[in-house]
């Protein structure tokens, strides 16, 4: 039995429960609930705070773990990343009031910056050289410069909506994060079998949201050019239409080159191209 931690709740308990169902575990979840047992799965899940899962993990209190990789960078535990999930992305920065006149990192020398991510912060200021007070903070970070706490802050950032809602604006960026899936360094051989297969599962669920099922019809002439284009796995499929002289052509694309392969497959004379999503790809 392998032991999972996730974020009880936050903004990754839902992309994390969503990937462990789509790898085919099926667990009951109940809001009250701290830990459930899957059913199909040799999976006991934990619902714990971000910030103590990679602790847990780095103690073997749990197996394995999804976190931000900021929170794993702050936490400093010893844990190791198995996987980046592409959930969750996110950046640590540094922002000042708008009306700031900020010209560079060197302009926050001997200045206050609240945070609630004080070891990445430092470590960032460290290295560029600068010296500042460093407030930490557990939450509401982007209200410090406006009730007078600190002239500047180190906060994640996803779109920005919440520093300009602030009068705040993005300087610097600290950190690049998204979620992973961690593990314990030291785990013994049955649970390391358990890990090996939630991870060829999260492989084949990780290739589907990436790739698309593509059908289209094509006539004689142009088929050797579209084949070309689409590679597939192995190679495109060909099957014979009822009408004479047209084919219909099977093939897997990468969503990155989706749209520039469209146009230049409709160039090349496909019509009534069908693009299906793909659910697992086991390659
Ligand atoms: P907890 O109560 O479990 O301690 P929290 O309030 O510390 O939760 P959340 O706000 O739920 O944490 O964020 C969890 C993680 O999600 C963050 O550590 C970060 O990796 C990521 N994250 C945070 N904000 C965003 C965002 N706006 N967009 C995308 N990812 C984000
Ligand atoms: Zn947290």
């Amino acid at each position: 039995m392998l032991r999972l931690a996730i974020q009880k709740s936050g903004r990754l308990s839902e992309d994390s429960l969503k990937l462990i169902r789509e790898c085919g575990i099926s667990f009951i979840t109940s809001s009250l609930k701290l830990k459930t047992e899957s059913t199909n799965f040799p999976l006991e899940i934990l619902y714990l705070r971000d910030d103590d899962i990679p602790g847990y993990v780095a103690d073997g209190v749990a197996d394995i773990g999804i976190v931000g990789e900021n929170v794993l960078v702050e936490e400093g535990k010893q844990a190791l990343t198995v996987e980046k999930l592409g959930f969750s992305k996110c950046r640590l920065s540094l922002a000042v009031p708008k009306s700031d006149n900020y010209k560079s990192i060197h302009d926050l020398n001997g200045k206050n910056i609240a945070t609630s991510y004080p070891n990445l912060l430092q470590a960032y200021l460290h290295e560029q050289g600068v010296q500042a007070h460093i407030h930490t903070i557990s939450g509401s970070v982007e209200i410090a410069p406006s009730i007078g706490l600190a002239e500047a802050i180190c906060d994640i950032v996803s779109s920005g909506s919440t520093l300009i809602s602030n009068g705040l604006k993005e300087v610097e960026r600290v950190f690049k994060s998204e979620a992973v899936l961690i593990a314990n360094d030291s785990l013994d051989e049955e649970k390391r079998r358990v890990l090996d297969k939630l991870l060829f599962r999260i492989h084949a669920v990780q290739r589907a949201q990436k790739a698309k099922y593509i059908v289209l019809n094509a006539p004689h002439e142009s088929l050797q050019e579209i084949k070309d284009l689409l590679p597939g796995i192995k190679s495109p499929t060909i099957l014979p239409l009822a009408e004479e002289g047209w084919s219909s052509l099977h093939s897997v694309v990468n969503e990155d080159d989706f749209w520039e392969i469209i146009e230049k497959i409709k160039d090349a004379g496909a019509q009534g191209i069908l693009v299906i999503p793909i659910e697992k790809m086991i390659v």
